[in-house]
This record gives structure tokens, sequence and C-alpha cells, in this order.
């Protein structure tokens, strides 16, 4: 059995309520309730829910950008902390860049933030890999939002880290670049690495992941196979469609 990287334990977390939102008696609303997720060394695993399910929340609380109220976050067995955090490269949704600097720039900017020396081969390296060194010297506020989103995920390898989470890596891409994002990944995997991704596209899951995770309003609610996602083998989207609906019917069920 393979060793486990990355664990989430019973992990809880509120925010402050908005009115009109379901509130505890303390005006938080509960966001994440219990979850349990573990990521296991090289392995592609999915993670898919619907928009606001808590999916970047469960990436911020596994990276340490933002705390859980409870529950434990594990990386190779050990609580978070500033060394072990540096096994994992981070790609978020949103790539927010500083916009006076060039994309190479970028990368060095990102590389030193991290602590670690300029390495022009690796650089060069994820610059192809990515399509990127073509327009490298660039200003970052001159490139298309694929392109912010592919320097976002070569800024993740630089350090060539062993884990990867990488939050809806293919969002805002064309087709042609969700390909080439889905090859880096299994790219990655063939490599030896693990690879953690947030999705709205259920496609991609079938196609390259090994495991997948489905959160529903904060809850885990399936984790396994892809054969155990999908037994019948119908149209993914359709199965998490089911998924999801039987999980809404539960709740209402509870609530009448
Ligand atoms: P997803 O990534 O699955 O779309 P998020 O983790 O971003 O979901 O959000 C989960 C829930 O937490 C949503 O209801 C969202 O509005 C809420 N939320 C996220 N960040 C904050 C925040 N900083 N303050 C208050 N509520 C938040």
């Amino acid at each position: 059995m393979s060793a486990v990287v990355l664990e989430l334990n019973d992990i809880c977390k509120t925010y402050p309520g908005v009115v009109g939102e379901t509130e505890d008696s303390l005006g938080r609303k509960a966001v994440l309730a219990n979850v349990n997720l573990s990521l296991q060394e090289g392995e592609i695993y999915g993670f898919v829910g619907l928009n606001g399910a808590g999916k970047t929340t469960c990436i911020k609380i596994a990276l340490g950008l933002t705390n859980q109220d409870k529950g434990e976050v594990r990386i190779f067995g050990q609580p978070v902390n500033s060394t072990n955090i540096k096994k994992i490269g981070f790609s978020p949704e949103k790539p927010g860049f500083y916009d006076f600097l060039k994309g190479e720039e970028v990368l060095d900017f990102s590389v030193r933030l991290l602590g670690f020396p300029v390495n022009s081969e690796a650089k060069k390296k994820v610059l192809e890999k990515t399509g990127l060194w073509g327009d490298r010297r660039k200003m970052v506020s001159a490139y298309s939002k694929g392109m912010q989103q592919r320097l976002a995920l070569a800024a993740a390898m630089l350090h060539n880290p062993e884990v990867y989470i990488l939050d809806e890596p293919g969002s805002g891409l064309d087709p042609l670049g969700r390909r080439n994002i889905k090859e880096i990944i299994l790219d990655l995997k063939r490599a030896g690495k693990t690879i953690f991704f947030s999705t709205h596209i259920l496609a991609d899951i079938s196609e390259i992941c090994d495991r997948i995770g489905i959160i529903h309003e904060g809850r885990m609610v399936f984790e396994g196979g892809i054969q155990e996602f999908n037994p019948r083998g119908i149209e993914p989207e359709k199965r998490f469609v089911e998924i999801i609906e039987a999980e809404m019917s539960k709740s209402s069920a509870i609530l009448s």
C-alpha cells in the first residue's frame, strides 16, 4: 500500500455569516463539516463539487493559508510546518501576479519567496513544458488568462516538489490549453509525483484520475476509485449529478 502524503482529518470550518444564511448561535456559517480526505503517494486525485461546496477552503486549509476551527492536516504524516509545506507545489484558481513583472521574473520571484535559489535550467524546463518559453520576456499584464494559468503551474513546478495541489488548473483555458494541462499532470505522475486537483470538468476526472473525492455543502459524500464512482460507465457528468441529487434529496428528507 502506498504512503499517505496528505491527510485532512475531521476538518471543520466556519466563516462569519451573512444575513440570510443559516448560521450557528455565534452567527457563523458552517462551510466544512468533518471533512476527511487522504491523498496517496503517486496518484492523481480529482476533487469535485458544485460552486461553493468547499473545495478552495479545503485547499487553503491543507496549505495552511487559512485555519480550520477543528481537525488536523498532516503532510507525510507530520503536522504542517515550514519544511514539509515546501514539498507541495500550489497553483491557485485565480493566480494574481505583479503586473510590472515579466513572465520569467514571476518565476524568479516565486521561487525566491520559497527560499530557493533561481535555477536557470529548471526555469527553462518549466517554461518549455507549459508552452511559455517564447513569451517569457513579455509582461504578465499582456498574458491571456490561459497563459497566466500556465504560468501559475510553471511556478508550482519550479522547485520540483513531490506533491502538487492545483485549484481548477483548467479554468479559463480553451480545449487545447486544457489538453496541455492534462498532459503536464500525466507527465508529473509518470515522474512519480502526486497530484491533487479540483475541477468542474467531469470528463477530465474520468480521463486522468486514479481516485476522486466529491464534496457537497462542506461534507465529503464520496471518495474512491473511478470504477467505484461510475460502475455503470455512464457519462461522468450524469453520474456526478446523480450523486449530488441523491444527497440533496437526503437533506430535504431530513428537513421535512
Ligand atoms: P468552492 O471552492 O467549492 O467553490 P469555497 O471553498 O470557495 O467553495 O467556498 C465554500 C463556502 O465558503 C461558500 O459558501 C463561500 O461563500 C464561503 N466562503 C469562502 N470564503 C469565505 C470567506 N473568506 N468569508 C466568508 N465566507 C466564505
